[in-house]
């Protein structure tokens, strides 16, 4: 059921494809195993469903693929929960009841014959799968929207069957339809998903086919759920596999010699320069430190801090007598040549995030030399209610590496965005030092150890 594993899957989350013809009970099987799995389910029919609905309330013809494609401009379709439960908001309306009806169904079976709706959809489609573990159904899921999904399934049941359940199930919702009408309705569907020229509904060659017909709902859930599982198995062996193969390659310790001044001339300009932008900060922000005893006084030391805005840098440098260099992601150096000039001179230098781009380690090690202070940001990315996120073990690495002092950092200020006027204190906690933790190699274990107590201290220092 599940095709073979690469490399590649590390990276994305656990996609399941399920397809199949109308009725054959993909929603109900896929909304379960999604449930018992922690995954999300994607409804893709609900999208093409929102499509048509939206066509009919504006007077579209159903049959005219130009005004149905002129009806797609400016519109938002998003899939989302209210209260537990999976919602469709068309234009921010939610239209989940009003799309179930059988006057929808055949309106999404025509409008999603027409190219441009399908287009419209599909990137929206592959964004859930790629960052999230997901089971989407539909009719092209493992042929057109994800043919890399790890699992693959395609459902059916005769049309007869099929016919039998939905009948049940609107007689249940108290709609009219007689089993004739809605098993006509049903090949109805079957012939234009099939027989279209756009993604129609067929099998991957690599997808298993399940024939629900004799089978229970939990039967065919319970399948899924195996499957699942031994990809995700198979995942975080992988991953294990490739920690271990990184450790047995360890990084070699090269303590970086303190014995090395920093160039006069950038000690001279940063000397002029930060009473200045000392003043400009704390007129435009109640600025405080608190802590500065615990500034080193020499250089070649990393300041680890949680990070709340573009101007952390500064704010960590500012009472600290020695120029600091930090990792600024490389897309900040593309743009405007005032900036990149401005960010430079303040030390910035360019990572790629999530490359694994062991060069920065070496860069990072000597800015450290040159008797510079590295300021490093372990969560990676900004935090936007202030809370300490999850911290990376680069900075750990690069600790161990130079065998030197880690200052831990707490920015503080209220809010989202570091506006004029704002209260802000920047706390600095008791420098770590790898050697006190007799940390002498670069280990996983010494890498989890050093990271244990930066990220402590941080969130210590936040409050
Ligand atoms: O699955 P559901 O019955 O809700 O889908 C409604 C209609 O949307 C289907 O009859 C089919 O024509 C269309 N559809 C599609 N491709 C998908 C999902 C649904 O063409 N991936």
């Amino acid at each position: 059921m599940t095709r073979a594993f690469t490399e590649e899957d590390e990276k994305m989350g656990i996609n399941i494809a399920l397809d199949g013809p109308s009725g054959a009970g993909k929603s109900t099987i896929a909304r379960k195993a999604a449930e018992k799995l922690g995954y999300i389910y994607v409804d893709t029919g609900a999208m093409y469903r929102s499509i048509a609905y939206h066509a009919m309330t504006n007077g579209a013809s159903l049959d005219d693929a130009e005004q149905i494609a002129a009806q797609l401009e400016g519109l938002k379709v998003e899939l989302t929960y209210i209260d537990g439960a999976q919602a469709v908001l068309v234009n921010g309306e939610n239209v989940s009841d009003k799309i179930r009806t059988p006057e929808v169904s055949m309106g999404a079976s025509k409008v999603s014959a027409v190219p441009a709706v399908r287009d419209f959809l599909l990137e929206t489609q592959r964004e859930i799968a790629r960052k999230n573990d997901i089971i989407m159904d539909g009719r092209d899921i493992g042929t057109v929207v994800l043919p890399d999904a790890q699992v693959k399934l395609f459902l059916t049941a005769t049309a007869e069957e099929r016919a039998d359940r939905r009948f049940k199930e609107l007689q249940q919702k108290g709609d009219t339809s007689t089993y004739e009408e809605v098993l006509a309705d049903i090949n109805q569907r079957d012939y234009n998903d099939t027989h279209r020229e756009i993604a129609p509904l067929r099998q991957a060659e690599d997808a298993v086919l399940i024939d629900s017909t004799n089978m229970t709902i939990d039967e065919v859930v319970a399948e899924i759920v195996k499957a699942a599982e031994a990809v995700s198995k198979k995942k975080s062996e992988l991953n294990t596999e490739r920690t271990s193969r990184r450790d047995r390659e360890l990084m070699p310790i090269h303590a970086i010699s303190k014995s090395r001044r920093i160039n006069p001339v950038r000690q001279f300009f940063y000397g002029i320069l930060r009473p200045i932008v000392m003043l400009i900060f704390k007129i435009k922000y109640k600025l405080t430190f608190e802590g500065v005893e615990n500034i080193p006084r020499d250089g070649g030391n990393i300041f680890a801090s949680n990070h709340r805005s573009y101007a952390d840098p500064v704010l960590i440098a500012l009472p600290t007598r020695v120029p600091i260099s930090y990792m600024a992601k490389k897309e900040l150096f593309e743009g405007n040549k005032a900036f990149k000039w401005l960010i430079t001179a303040f030390g910035a230098f360019p990572v790629e995030r999530g490359s694994g781009d062991t060069s920065v380690i070496d860069t990072s090690i000597e800015k450290l030399e040159s008797g510079r202070n590295l300021v490093i940001f372990p969560e990676g990315t900004r935090s936007k209610d202030g809370k300490v996120g999850k911290g990376k073990t680069g900075v750990a690495l690069i600790a161990a590496v130079a065998q030197t002092k880690v200052v831990p950092v707490g920015i503080n200020f209220e809010g989202e965005k570091l506006t004029k006027g704002k209260k802000v204190v920047v706390r600095f906690g008791k420098p770590i030092d790898p050697k006190e933790l007799g940390i002498n190699d670069t280990s996983a274990a010494s890498r989890k150890k050093i990271k244990k107590e930066i990220m402590d201290s941080i969130t210590s220092l936040v409050h």
